[in-house]
């Protein structure tokens, strides 16, 4: 049986992922607890990788040359910058780049040093059965979280959105960064900080990779939603939903 990881940068995330596990076991490599157990009748490894690009690729490596697995899922939160991703939809990644990787002029900017490209891909399959486990989650969504948490987020008509997302060791939380990257690159949807790095070491080993995030902010100066309160009663809920609906798929 193959075993797939699921992994979060934030705890509240994981939690809800780890309600699912009945019977995990830790283990601690390279000071990250590694929880092993079974979900919807898959070996699972769940961890959290801890925020930024350096806790990724490290969490990565660990996953796949200690832990041997063969497909790797990350749900978490981002901030929106395409026009019409809003607070409360959520992105599946199709590709990944690093937006502070810069080492112009000798190689473009956004190149991977040695790469000979800017953009990794997410795995087409995986990516696919996320989105179907995401959209069925979206129709239940209204449902699941009662119309005062709605209300209190602003979440109207919650969409799924498909395409660029862009990781960098920065949280964006001015209106002039924000612009800046959707200037240099127009068509990225959302920002965060580890999904490109996850990209970059699946890449290298030639593993299968796949990424969902729900947008908790806008990325921008606007006043910021109850984060706590948004980890709790939207996103967390969400990536346990999601993660079991995928893993339910056969
Ligand atoms: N309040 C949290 C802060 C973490 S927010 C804490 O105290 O732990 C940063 C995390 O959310 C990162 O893992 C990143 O991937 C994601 N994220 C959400 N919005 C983001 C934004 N606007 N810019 C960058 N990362 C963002």
């Amino acid at each position: 049986m193959t075993t797939i990881a699921i992994v979060s940068a934030l705890h509240e995330e994981l939690a809800a992922v780890l309600d699912l596990m009945p019977d995990e076991q830790q283990q601690v490599v390279g000071g990250r607890t590694f929880w092993r157990g079974h979900l919807q009748g898959h070996d699972v490894v769940a961890v959290l990788s801890g925020i930024g690009k350096v806790a990724a690729a490290t969490t990565a490596a660990v996953l796949i040359e200690r832990f041997g697995v063969q497909r790797i899922v990350f749900t978490g939160v981002a901030g929106g910058l395409a026009p019409g991703v809003n607070v409360g939809d959520v992105v599946v990644a199709r590709h990944f780049l690093q937006h502070d990787m810069d080492a112009s002029p000798i190689f473009p900017r956004h190149e991977v040093p040695g790469y000979g490209r800017s953009r990794f891909d997410a795995d087409a399959m995986l990516t696919a059965q996320l989105v179907r486990a995401s959209e069925q989650v979206m129709r239940e969504l209204p449902s699941r979280l009662g119309a005062e948490v709605m209300r209190a987020f602003g979440l109207e008509a919650p969409r799924c959105h498909q395409g660029l997302l862009i990781s960098g060791d920065r949280f964006v939380s001015t209106t002039a960064e924000s612009l800046a990257l959707r200037d240099a690159l127009p068509d990225a949807l959302a920002v965060e900080m580890e999904g490109a790095a996850f990209a970059q070491v699946c890449h290298d080993y030639g593993v299968p990779l796949a990424v969902v995030r729900t947008i908790s902010d806008r990325a921008d100066d606007a006043a910021h939603v109850d984060f706590p309160r948004f980890l709790r009663e939207v996103a967390s809920r969400y990536s346990g939903a999601v993660i079991d609906a995928l893993l339910a798929q056969r």
